[in-house]
This record gives C-alpha cells, sequence and structure tokens, in this order.
C-alpha cells in the first residue's frame, strides 16, 4: 500500500524508492519485489562479526552476523552494485579495517556515518574525537592507494560525495533532501522527513491519507532550510560540502563533533583529490570517468 502511495505520488516525476535493511529477513517474495521494482537498497553492517554482534543484538540476545552473512549471496542475486552502511560509534572506529573487511565481502559502495543514538554510549564524544580522526587519515591513505591501484574504484561515502562537489563545482543549500526531494513512510504510513524521525510525533509531516501537511512547522522548516541562512555555518569552509549539517543530528546535542568529522572528512577528500590530480594521472582520470558517468545524479547524502 505505502509502495503503490509513493508510486502515484510521483507517477509524473522521475523518482527512486530505496530502503535500509539489517540484512536478517529476506526470502524469494521479497528478493523478486525488489529485483521486479527497480528499488534500492543499502544494509547495515558495523563491521566483521565481533563488532556487529555486539552493537546489533537481536531481540533474542544473539548477534546479527551469522544470518547477514547467510543472507549476503541472496541479497547480491538481485543487486550487484549492493551497498553497506556502517555507523561509527566508539567500538567501531578502525575504518580502514572496515573498509577492508567490506571489500573482501563484495560490497561495491560502503557509506560511513557517525552514529546520532540516543544512547548515550553509542555516540562519538569529545574524548573519542582525536582518535577517530586519527583513524580518518588512515583510512583516506588506504583509500587513495585503492583509487590508484585497483581497476574498479569502490564508492566511498562521503568521500564520493565530496568528489562530486570538488569536481563539478557544486554547492549544497542544505545537507540532504529531507522534506524536501526525500522523505520516508513508517509501518504506519506516516510521512517523515527522513527515516531518522521516523516515530518522532513532533516531526511529522503528513500520512499516506491526506497527503503532505504543508502548514506544519517540521514541513515549512525543511523546505525554507538554507545553509545561507544558518549563523554557525557562515564561515565554515566546507559550507557548500556540507549544506549545514544533518538535521537530526541538530536536535541530539550532537552537531560540534559531528561539524568536526564533516570537516575533517572534506578536507582529506581534497587531499586525495590534489594527490591524484598532481601525482596520478591515470587514477585521477579513472575516478573522474567514474563520477561523470553519475554526473547529474542528485546529491543526496543520507547519514
Ligand atoms: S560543518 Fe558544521 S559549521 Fe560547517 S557547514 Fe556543516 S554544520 Fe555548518
Amino acid at each position: 500500500m505505502k509502495f503503490n502511495y509513493t508510486r502515484g505520488l510521483f507517477k509524473d516525476k522521475k523518482h527512486g524508492i530505496t530502503f535500509t535493511t539489517n540484512g536478517t529477513i529476506i526470502n524469494d517474495e521479497i528478493l523478486s519485489f525488489i529485483k521486479n521494482n527497480k528499488i534500492s537498497f543499502q544494509i547495515s553492517c558495523d563491521g566483521p562479526q565481533k563488532q556487529q554482534d555486539f552493537l546489533r543484538t537481536m531481540v533474542n540476545n544473539k548477534g546479527s552476523f551469522k544470518l547477514i552473512d547467510k543472507n549476503l549471496p541472496k541479497f547480491k542475486s538481485v543487486s550487484n552494485n549492493i551497498s553497506v552502511r556502517s555507523t561509527i560509534t566508539p567500538y567501531n572506529m578502525n575504518l580502514s579495517e572496515l573498509f577492508e573487511f567490506f571489500q573482501k565481502k563484495g560490497f561495491k559502495k560502503i557509506a560511513f556515518g557517525l552514529c546520532s543514538s540516543s544512547i548515550n554510549d553509542l555516540i562519538i564524544k569529545e574524548k573519542d574525537l582525536p582518535n577517530l580522526l586519527i583513524e580518518c587519515e588512515k583510512f583516506s591513505e588506504i583509500y587513495l592507494k585503492h583509487i590508484i591501484e585497483e581497476e574498479k574504484i569502490i564508492e566511498v561515502y562521503p568521500f564520493k560525495f565530496y568528489f562530486q562537489i570538488l569536481h563539478f563545482g557544486r554547492k549544497k543549500t542544505s545537507f540532504c533532501g529531507a522534506g524536501k526531494s526525500l522523505f520516508s513512510v513508517s509501518t504506519e504510513g506516516k510521512l517523515f522527513s527522513c527515516h531518522r524521525f521516523i516515530e518522532n510525533e513532533s516531526y511529522k509531516i503528513g500520512d499516506i491519507k491526506n497527503g503532505f501537511d504543508e502548514r506544519c512547522k517540521p514541513r515549512k522548516e525543511f523546505l525554507n532550510f538554507n545553509v545561507e541562512n544558518e549563523k554557525k555555518c557562515k564561515k565554515c569552509f566546507a559550507k557548500y560540502a556540507c549544506g549545514g549539517g544533518c538535521a537530526h543530528e541538530k536536535f541530539t546535542s550532537f552537531s560540534k563533533i559531528s561539524c568536526q568529522f564533516t570537516r575533517h572528512i572534506f578536507y582529506l577528500t581534497i587531499w586525495i583529490y590534489a594527490e591524484l590530480l598532481t601525482k596520478h594521472p591515470s587514477a585521477f582520470q579513472k575516478l573522474i570517468d567514474k563520477l561523470e558517468k553519475k554526473k547529474n545524479s542528485k546529491l543526496v547524502l543520507t547519514s
């Protein structure tokens, strides 16, 4: 029903449907539904078994790694461009190792995003930040090597996203399309600006029976957001790459750390880009060819 609603709402517009799964449940019916309707998806996984089982426990208190691992070939059977999304917490900041692990597992796109959970233990704190930034530097060196040496480049977000900003000179005026060009539908059919706001009733922007509530505060806030009007962003060098930060993170007293992470990753992206441009022309061209293929794709970064 929700699927038909979305298709019906945008029948005259180019649009896509995507979902994130924890990868623990899959069957032939779901697989053919994904395939027949050209739905894209990503799997949440926070690392190898020890980290995944610790961070993503099932209701029966067992870890979820074995199930994901067992289901992975089935997911691969409907997508040869399979992507994984890893939520970074103080317990899995080893980005280089995660990259190598996911690469071995056959993922073609890897996204890293900071955890903005209400569970304090899982949030990156000031004391974790120095180590995380060092990990980012180690990882950027490994990723640079990967781009130089490997024939097929694995897309890593947010690097890939910032490469697009740098190379095509784009400007982002908001972090992502949340509430503007992107919205999420809850299992009860309620509409929210993005998946992170689901179940937070004060951020409900409509429902599938009545459509968007154009007069509600969160709907207006998202539609009117522009980084140019954000006081704290005015002097930030990463302003047009970041677009003002994730709206959800602003409500979790988390934005200071998130800003430092964003700026560091953007700085490292500039470094990778410059290294390739000045010292590795053929690898640079390989990267540009890949970016050119998706030149017209919308800049959407999910967190
Ligand atoms: S990094 Fe922080 S200060 Fe800079 S644009 Fe993003 S939200 Fe604003």
